[in-house]
């Protein structure tokens, strides 16, 4: 049987999407060849692409409104340098609340003056940090609307007139959100869209191509835009795969409807958190709380045996923290069923019993 799979990234994606794509390997759309062994000039891939744009910018209601969905490598990593490439001039504002942003920001400051606006560093990035005041005259503001590892989220986003720029990698695709504020949305596929190999990029092209330094063509923003993300070779089965997945979530009734899901997964999981003594939440405020990943502790460390052989053997994987955070976390992706949560709210309660 499947295990129930909480992990971090690479992580869940649905069952149907894992079968369809394995078919395609074999024989894609009945034209008996791999799609492992195709051109990505064939037709049959251009339209696997040119769908993937779509429904990406569907989802994100960005449809019409000067945004271009490109599908580059590099991961989401790749995306701390590119971005501060094409638009960093002088001076840039990031806001830092974890490690994906402080790996954001050393990249920046190799283009340029960094401002950081505010940082939860002191209390192991276990808030978001509010109030804070955006510098007008930055080229623009970088934030990190998921943290992945501590398990905080930003619920909203400050209101500025530079352009906002967001590494949406671990909740993409998971809420609905104004996506018309941001000028640019990054996000690596393996958390919440697809395999690993393919990173999502959506900008508004107006932003772009005001920089003076050259830029190298792979890091060109408007270079990828140019060839519809077929400058070079795309990651041809990643890009398949997440077409597919974003396929599945227009069936499942687009983010609105797994939005609700995924609240009812988190308010399962933050529920019995907050009512079992033997677990405490690692984030300190309630309201800054990720949905997508739920970091906890136990509060008698005696009991990590016990705990863990519980929920190993009732067939969950990839519960462990972050080796940064230590503890548990429970990723809960869209395609993660809240049957998977239940069982570990089952184990919860079993600790519970026995201790
Ligand atoms: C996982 C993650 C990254 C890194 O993604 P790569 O594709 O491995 O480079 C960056 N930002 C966030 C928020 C992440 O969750």
């Amino acid at each position: 049987m499947k295990k129930h799979n909480f992990s971090a990234g690479p992580c869940i994606l649905p069952q149907s999407v894992f079968q369809k794509a394995s078919e395609a390997v074999l024989n894609f759309n009945g034209i008996d060849l791999s799609i492992l062994e195709i051109s990505h000039r064939s037709k049959d891939f251009v339209e696997v692409m040119e769908k993937a744009q779509a429904l990406a910018l569907e989802h994100l209601q960005l449809e019409n409104k000067g945004y271009k969905a490109l599908f580059l490598q590099g991961g989401a990593s790749m995306q701390f340098l590119m971005a501060a490439y094409n638009l960093l001039e002088k001076k840039a504002a990031y806001l830092n609340t974890g490690t994906w942003s402080s790996k954001a920001i050393k990249e920046a400051k190799l283009f340029g003056e960094l401002v950081e606006v505010a940082s939860s560093k002191d209390q192991n990035f276990n808030y978001i940090p509010k109030n804070y005041s955006i510098p007008s005259d930055a080229d623009y503001f970088h934030c990190t609307s998921n943290n992945t590892i501590f398990g905080t989220q930003m619920k909203s986003f400050p209101e500025t007139d530079i352009p906002l720029v967001c590494d949406m990698s671990s909740d993409i695709f998971s809420r609905e959100l104004d996506f018309s504020k941001f000028d640019l949305i990054y996000a690596g596929a393996q958390k919440n869209m697809g395999p690993a190999g393919t990173t999502l990029v959506v900008v508004k092209e107006e932003i772009l191509g005001k920089v003076s330094r050259q830029i190298p063509s792979m890091l060109d923003y408007q270079v990828h835009i140019g060839k519809d993300s077929m400058f070079n070779t795309p990651a041809v089965f990643s890009v398949y795969v997440s077409m597919l997945t974003l396929k599945w979530l227009k069936d499942q009734g687009g983010i609105k409807a797994i939005q609700k899901k995924n609240e009812e997964k988190a308010a399962l999981i933050y529920r019995e958190i907050d009512r079992n003594p033997l677990f405490t939440g690692f984030v300190a405020n309630k309201e800054d709380r990720s949905t997508m990943n739920a970091t906890f502790n136990l509060t008698d460390e005696s009991l990590s045996e016990t705990f863990n052989n519980l929920w190993k053997d009732a067939g969950v994987n990839g519960l462990n923290g972050h080796r940064s955070v230590g503890g548990y976390r429970a990723s809960m992706y869209n395609a993660l069923p809240i049957e998977s949560v239940q069982v570990v709210v089952d184990t919860m309660r079993e600790l519970e019993k026995r201790a």
